[in-house]
């Protein structure tokens, strides 16, 4: 009897140790990643001049982060912008009035996005265009909330949601790219070194 509570204990013993070794490396393992990825990100975005963006129009490649990846790149109102669909307050946004030259690239990705020659004022309080910077860098979505029909633009490499387009806007499109500031980075032309 007495040798079987031993070899009992014994058991209960190694399933402690094991216990243990495991949380501690999935612990590891999940706190690590999204640190690395964070300063990636800030860092290319940061880093980023006109001519370097401008040279990487033709990259295709899809990029995908899980939610948990977004959340820690991202600060709050961006989060809900870029990938909650949400928008901004008109007037108050960061590019609404900025008529400076250069070119606006994604706030999730870095990739170009939109040209300065494009922008125009539509009187709407947000950022407008009348076409993207390349037929290749947006998407259209059909979009059914807020009780009506919109087309909502995305990142074509991020998947992103950036704003929504409508055909209210001046030639020689006819079309309006109305745009959040918070999904957007600006980039002037005047101040690249390269
Ligand atoms: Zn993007």
């Amino acid at each position: 009897m007495r040798y079987e509570i031993m070899k009992l204990q014994k058991i209960f013993l190694i399933l402690i140790l094991i216990s243990v070794s495991v949380s501690c490396t999935s612990e590891g393992q999940s706190e690590t990643p999204p640190i690395q990825v964070t300063a990636g990100l800030h860092s290319h975005i940061e880093h980023l001049t006109y001519t370097i963006a401008m040279s990487d129009t033709s990259n295709n490649e899809r990029i995908t982060r899980s939610e948990e990846e977004w959340k820690e790149l991202l600060s709050s109102s961006e989060y809900r912008v870029l990938r909650n669909k949400g928008t901004e307050m008109p007037w108050v946004n960061e590019y609404n009035s900025l008529y400076d030259e250069g070119v606006y690239v994604c706030k999730g990705c870095g990739q170009p996005l939109y040209s300065s020659e494009t922008k125009y004022n539509s009187r709407s309080g947000w950022p407008s265009y009348w076409a993207p910077i390349d037929e290749a860098a947006v998407e259209e979505r059909e979009d059914n909330s807020m009780f009506m029909t919109r087309t909502e633009i995305i990142c074509s490499r991020c998947e992103s949601h950036l704003g929504h387009v409508f055909d209210d806007g001046p030639e020689p499109t006819g079309l309006r790219y109305c745009m959040n500031s918070a999904a957007l980075h600006f980039l002037p032309k005047d101040n690249d070194e390269s």
